[in-house]
């Protein structure tokens, strides 16, 4: 039983290697970035940066307050707060061409407004240099406490992503800390302060859900308000993280797509490979035509 599930063949891509990234991957460094393509290793890179000119950055340091059982990044005490990011990322949006960015940030429990300052003033620096980027924010929970959210959502993201990640029986054994119900509500109340600014929230699957617990989680997001849904295969990204359930084909996500669309959201992405962040700029526009 505590074998591995073998991985498929649609998961086993190859890595572009034409392309060097070396100029930009310099550049994030020297500006002391962090970008979830890089830390990730998003298989999606190539396609991302280089033909659709989105990148997802992860402000508010590398060091996250929490430990959920699924995500690579490091858990422990962050650094300080570091008020010029939000210039450095504006710079490096502008220097990598960018039609969308996808701002994220660690979980800063150890701050009193979560870091939503830091956030809202990067999507306020970010829009003065680049008034022709897409700028779309995925942050944590903010540990429920809404008047973050509204500091957030009072700077126009063009759109508000938060992943529910999983079904609600798998929420306390995949989540740290984040609950199911705090996830609904956060994104119910995104849409109260911005009712104009599109919703969004991705699924992972692969942890042991039913395709019935999918379903319903949908249904959650719907009644919530949720436009956009992604839906995307977990991949255990060290040993030390959960293990895979179940690698779901691409036809179960051809499948699990049309039930999202049919159940009333604007754009659904699903596939083996869809992030988050997957053809974001496409999901924008879907958004905002609708
Ligand atoms: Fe980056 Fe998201 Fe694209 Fe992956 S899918 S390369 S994380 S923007
Ligand atoms: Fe990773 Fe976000 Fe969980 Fe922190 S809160 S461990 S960054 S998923």
């Amino acid at each position: 039983a505590n074998e591995y599930v073998r991985k498929p063949e649609w998961l086993k891509i190859k890595l572009n290697t034409n392309e060097d990234y070396t100029g930009l991957k310099k550049m994030m460094r020297e500006k002391k970035l962090h970008t979830v393509c890089e830390e990730a290793k998003c298989p999606n890179i190539h396609e991302c940066w280089a033909v659709r000119k989105t990148a997802t950055f992860m402000i508010l340091g590398s060091v996250c307050t929490r430990a959920c059982r699924f995500c690579a990044v490091q858990t422990g005490l962050p650094t300080e707060l570091d008020w010029n990011e939000p210039k450095r990322v504006a710079e490096s949006v502008e220097q990598m061409g960018l039609k969308h960015v996808v701002i994220t940030a660690v979980a800063r429990d150890d701050l009193k407004d979560g870091g939503a300052g830091v956030f809202a003033e990067t999507v306020r620096a970010v829009r003065e240099r680049n008034p022709f980027c897409s700028i779309e924010v995925l942050p944590s929970d903010m540990n429920g406490k809404y008047e973050n959210l509204k500091l957030l959502m009072d700077a126009k993201p063009d759109i508000l992503n938060h992943n529910i990640e999983t079904v609600r029986r798998l929420t306390p054994r995949v989540r740290a800390r984040a609950t199911y119900e705090r996830s609904l509500e956060l994104l119910r109340r995104a849409k109260e302060l911005n009712p104009l600014t599109p919703t969004k929230s991705s699924i992972m699957i692969g942890l042991g859900e039913t395709k019935e617990e999918i379903i319903e989680t949908m249904d959650d997001l719907l009644a919530n308000n949720v436009d956009i849904v992604t839906i995307g295969q977990y991949l255990q990204p060290t040993k030390r993280h959960l293990k895979v359930q179940k690698y779901w084909s691409p036809e179960e996500f051809n499948e699990l797509k049309e039930i999202a669309l049919a159940k009333g959201f604007s754009h659904c992405e699903a596939g083996p490979l869809v992030r988050s962040s997957y053809h974001a700029d496409e999901q924008v526009r879907a958004a905002v035509s609708n």
